[in-house]
């Protein structure tokens, strides 16, 4: 049996773990954490019983405690009790669901503790890719990405040398709003954003789907998992979301990975890597695909993505603070102070003065997010006057 820790269990990628784990068998659940949805964490609690439990705040202790069936053998909660938590020999693999930055912390002190690693996490390695990456090797740690471009990647490099790369061809739905005129952007609210075509998930990565900075900040996160330059890794709008992204390698083959859109795919793989085993998924059924379409994204109308690509030319700090104005201006959309035009005109705003730090250490990291957020939430009330 191997014991597994799922951070961020009330998320979506949390839930489709636990369904994924309903399935399998040779794993153990042996501890499970959430932010805020109190409510859902009992309840999971109580059904899987694990030894451990985390929470994000201290004043939800009691009320978890009170609502418990069983008897923890610990119950965690704030930042210094997530990295305490990462530190438990009892479990060694731990799926990071967390949604955004905060998942860096805990991720650097599971790679510290040799943890087997199942990232659904971008953020963190949109922020601190170098120092999440160097650290990997430091310590010997291993890290499979869930996300499901990068997971469809990870398995195509499992038939071809990283070194021998000629390009990575990222595919992205094109989101909600492909078809929305430039025009209209402006007046898109939150549960249009919200309603993407091909993936249910959370409302922060919709949001950035919509955007195009999800796209964008997949590109960075390839460019640090497979150690690949900038210039080798493409875009490529696939509507149908059936290829979830392609290697090419320098002979010309293309190798790609296919499969229905349902996010207990990667999961599992991630979790049964190196093996495979049989999955609940339904097989894609090709008599009901009539076409496979592909256009280059429009980046006119969705500035989020060429931001983002220059944002991980410049390097530095400049990544990280992109991603702590994205956060701060998804959170004032989706709260109606914003409209979602303003989104990447904010963030020019925030970038053009940040002042970026060459080789950040873990210290500028978490000042530039800091400072980052507090500019972006100034830039905000000045948009709302
Ligand atoms: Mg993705």
């Amino acid at each position: 049996m191997e014991k597994i820790a799922i951070l961020g269990s009330t998320g979506s990628v949390g839930i489709s773990t636990l369904k994924v784990l309903d399935k399998l068998k040779g794993y153990k659940l042996d501890c499970l954490t959430a932010y805020a949805n109190l409510k859902l964490l009992v309840k999971q609690a109580n059904r899987y019983r694990p030894s451990f439990l985390g929470i994000a705040k201290e004043e939800d202790y009691r009320v978890l405690i009170g609502g418990l069936k069983y008897k923890p053998k610990n119950v965690f909660f704030g930042e210094e009790g997530l990295k305490n938590l990462c530190r438990l020999k009892s479990f060694r693999a731990v799926v990071i669901a967390i949604v955004g930055y905060p998942a860096l912390i805990p991720l650097i002190e599971a790679i510290k503790n040799n943890k087997k690693i199942i990232l659904a996490n971008k953020e963190s390695l949109v922020c601190a890719g170098k120092i999440v990456m160097d650290l990997l090797k430091k310590y010997n740690s291993q890290l499979i990405p869930v996300d499901s471009e990068h997971n469809a990647i990870f398995q195509c490099l499992k038939r071809g040398d990283s070194a021998k790369i000629k390009r990575i061809i990222l595919t992205a739905s094109g989101g909600p709003l492909r078809n929305v005129k430039m025009q209209q952007l402006e007046n898109i609210t939150p549960s249009q954003a919200l309603a993407h075509p091909r993936w249910r998930m959370g409302k922060k990565i919709s949001i950035d789907s919509a955007t195009l900075m999800n796209k964008g900040f997949e590109v960075i996160e390839a460019m640090h998992l497979f150690g690949v330059p900038l210039n080798k890794i493409e875009v490529l709008i696939h509507p149908q979301a059936i290829i979830h992204s392609m290697v090419e390698f320098i002979d010309g083959s293309i190798l790609a990975q296919l499969g229905v859109a349902d996010m207990r795919l990667p999961i599992q793989y991630a979790l049964s890597f190196p093996e495979r085993f049989p999955s609940s998924v339904s097989s894609l059924d090709f008599s009901q695909v009539s076409k496979l379409e592909f256009a280059l994204p429009d980046i006119n109308k969705f500035p989020c993505l060429s931001i983002a690509y220059e944002v991980a030319k410049r390097g530095g700090t400049y990544p990280c603070a992109l991603n702590a104005a994205d956060e701060e201006l998804v959170r004032a959309y989706l709260e109606k102070k914003i409209k979602l035009t303003d989104i990447p005109k904010i963030i020019k705003k925030v970038l053009s003065r940040h002042k970026s730090i060459k080789n950040p250490k873990l210290t500028d990291i978490l000042n530039t997010d800091k400072i980052t957020r507090e500019l972006t939430k100034k830039l905000i009330r000045k948009e709302k006057e």
